[in-house]
This record gives C-alpha cells, structure tokens and sequence, in this order.
C-alpha cells in the first residue's frame, strides 16, 4: 500500500499504564500464588446498577420487542426523555439548560476526544496531571500542547496565569483524576472570568460531579456567571450512576458560544449528525431513570458507599501527616510517595511489601512523578485491610 497515513498518531506516545500494572501484578503472582493482593487502582466502579436503572432497561427492552413500541434509530441527539432529565437534574443547582444546548452521547470519553473535530488550531492547554484523553486527541490532531501545571503548592489545582495566550482552548477536570482535587467557587470563577477576559474557551469535564459533597465546590461550570459564554461542559453516567458498562454521557453546548461569527452548538449538531447514530433506546431509558428522584438515590447510596472508603482513606493520611489530594468530594486519593520515591518504585514497594496495589502518578503526566493514586471503588472491607497494611508501612 502506498497511501498517507496520518502521521500525528506516531507522536501519541504508546500509554502502557495498565498493562504495566498488569504485568508486574502477574509476574509477582508467579512467585507469590498465594499473596492476597488488593487492588486499589482501579479508576472503575464496582458496585451493581441502580433497581430503577435495571426496572428502566428492562421495561425499555421489552419495548422493543414489541411491533407496537419497536424503535429503531434514535435521535443523533438524544431523545427528548433524557435531555428533559438532564434539564431538570440542573436546574437542581439553579442552572436553566436550554434543551438543544444538550447532547447524550455514549459517554464522555467519546466527546472529549471527539470535540476536537469542531475546534480549529487554536493554543491548547492542558491540566498536568489529569485523564489522558485530552492530550492524546489533541495530539492525534497535531496541535501543539501546553501545560498547565498541578503541584503540591497549588494542591494540584492550576489557576490561571499570565503565561496563558488568549484565544485559547483550556482543558479544566473537576473533580479531576487522578488528583482527586477540585475547584471551588471562588477558583472557578477566577477561570470563567479569565477566559471571558482572553476570548478563550474552557472545555470542563465534570465526569465526577456526584462526589462533591462540599457546598463551597461546584458541581458544573455553569454555576458560575458567564460561563455559558465560554465553556463546554463535558458529563457522564459512569461514575454517578455506575454505567462504565452500559455507556452513556452528555455534553453541553450552550447556544451562547460563539466564535468567528459561528455557534458551536451548530458545528457539533453537525459532527454528531454525521459521524454518531445515537445511543440505544434501553441504555437512554436508563439513563432517564437513573436521574429520577428514586434513582438519584439509589445512585447516591452507591457513591455514599465509595465515600466512606475515600473517608477512611483520607483520615488514615491525615494522621500518618502525608500530603494528599482528594478524597473528599472525589473517588480519589492522591499523595506524595514516600521518602522521595519515584511513582513505579513504590508501585513496587506497595505491592511486595503489602499487596496492595495503586497507580503510579508518573501515568497521568511529567508533574505525576512522585505522587500515587489510589481509589475508594472496593468494599470497605478491603479498604479496611488495606489501610491497616499500609499502616505497616507508612
Ligand atoms: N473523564 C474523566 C476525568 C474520567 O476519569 C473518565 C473515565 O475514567 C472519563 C471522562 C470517561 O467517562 P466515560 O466512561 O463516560 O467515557
């Protein structure tokens, strides 16, 4: 074949991440069949859907199996049902989403990576650490990245700053993986008001809003005033309501942003038209149902759950006196490594030493080095166990 490929994916650099985990996990194995390992590094949840989310899959399910309800391709979009949900979901924080400003998708990942498509080459700036996601589709599109960069005097929470071009695309996770830290009001509105100053837009990806259980942090961009002039905003089902699995997200475009003369509501009606069938009728229906009252709760109930892990967690670094972030309003908790530990070596350490195993914080970007990540998605049980492992140790 002679044809030209698209050479940016060679500057992807190949993320090996997990199936490093994996291999150093199995070769310990090898040696140690009987070592009783607990996994706090997985970024997945663990706990079953919601009775009102499995009702709703159900019922929708049915539905198609009968000649008089069969549906067949959905809307690009999203049907009416969810996007009335989302609507009202918001409007739980004071914030009126106009019904085309919303897009269910198949998840968050998908429409990060995707709304690159919509955006031309602009300066790009991205958190350090944070989700891979970002930099790797920004890449793939042969922009030139900058960083903005989380360290233990921000408490990982880059701020604005003077070195940041205007007319810029920012990249902002809140709560963010893997640091688990997350902007309250006071620092989010610094952002909006930076990117109305320097005609930029935020691209805000609130996939663990249902974690913050602090009234000082937002659970979406748009609480804050004008952000509808200058953000997107970009959520997802996986981890409020359990469905990694089942896959559905949203992202919002509101009919405000406007940029040479150009909605991007309307660039993204037509990317999504073209390139996305919808998300399937049952999955949609669930996802409705998982925004009901009844399944609000069930979903809390679940997050509650992981919570009291992230607590138990959090108070074991409090008292050891170890610098972290997160685990309050977050699923994660991310701290210093010991001794001036570089991320793999303590991998390591942790997993010879107390069979536990985490992530390395060199995964996430340069400023990750030296730090580890840890999650609340297991039972309290294993927690526990861990905790008093790592108390060993620490
Ligand atoms: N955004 C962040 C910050 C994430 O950590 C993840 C998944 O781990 C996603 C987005 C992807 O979400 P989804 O499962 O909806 O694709």
């Amino acid at each position: 074949m002679n044809i030209k490929i698209n050479k940016n994916f060679l500057n992807v650099s190949e993320n090996y991440l997990f199936s490093d985990i994996n291999k150093r996990i199995k070769e310990y194995k090898e040696k140690n069949p009987n070592a009783d390992i607990i996994r706090l590094g997985i970024g997945d949840v663990t706990l079953p859907l919601g009775k009102s989310v499995i009702e709703a899959l159900i019922k929708a399910s049915n539905e198609m199996g009968n000649k008089d309800t069969f549906r067949g391709y959905p809307p690009e979009y999203g049907y009416d049902f969810v996007k009335e949900a989302v609507k009202k979901y918001y409007l739980k924080n004071n914030i009126n989403l106009d019904l085309d400003s919303i897009f269910i998708s198949d998840g968050a990942k998908s429409d990060l990576g995707n709304i690159v498509d919509i955006l031309g080459d602009n300066k790009i700036y991205i958190p350090n650490p944070v989700y891979p996601v970002y930099l790797d589709s920004n890449i793939m599109s042969g922009r030139i990245i900058n960083f903005i960069n989380g360290t233990q005097e921000n408490n990982f929470l880059p701020m604005p700053n003077k070195d940041i071009s205007n007319d810029s695309v920012i990249y902002l996770c809140s709560p963010n993986n893997p640091t688990g830290a997350t902007y309250n009001y006071k620092e989010l509105k610094k952002w909006v008001d930076f990117a109305l100053k320097t005609n930029s837009l935020i691209i805000y990806d609130s996939a663990y809003e249902a974690f913050i259980n602090d009234k000082d942090k937002p659970h979406s961009i748009y609480e804050i005033e004008g952000a509808k002039e200058c953000a997107i905003e970009i959520c997802s089902f996986s981890k409020q309501a359990g469905f990694t699995g089942l896959r559905c997200g949203f992202t919002i475009i509101p009919l405000e942003l406007e940029s040479e003369g150009v909605k991007l509501n309307k660039l993204w009606k037509r990317r999504q038209a073209t390139k996305f069938n919808g998300v399937s009728y049952p999955v949609q229906r669930a996802a409705e149902a998982a925004l009901s009252d009844k399944g609000i709760k069930e979903c809390m109930d679940n997050i509650n759950y992981y919570m009291e892990n992230a607590r138990m967690l959090s108070e074991f670094f409090d008292e050891k006196g170890i610098f972290y972030t997160g685990g309050k309003s977050s699923p994660y908790i991310w701290f210093k490594c010991p001794n001036g530990m570089n991320s793999w070596d303590f991998f390591d350490y942790l997993l010879q030493n107390a069979n536990v195993v985490g992530t390395p914080g060199a995964g996430f970007g340069t400023f990750g080095e030296g730090y580890f990540r840890i999650t609340s998605f297991n039972t309290h049980e294993k927690t526990k166990e861990a905790i008093n492992r790592l108390r060993k140790l620490l």
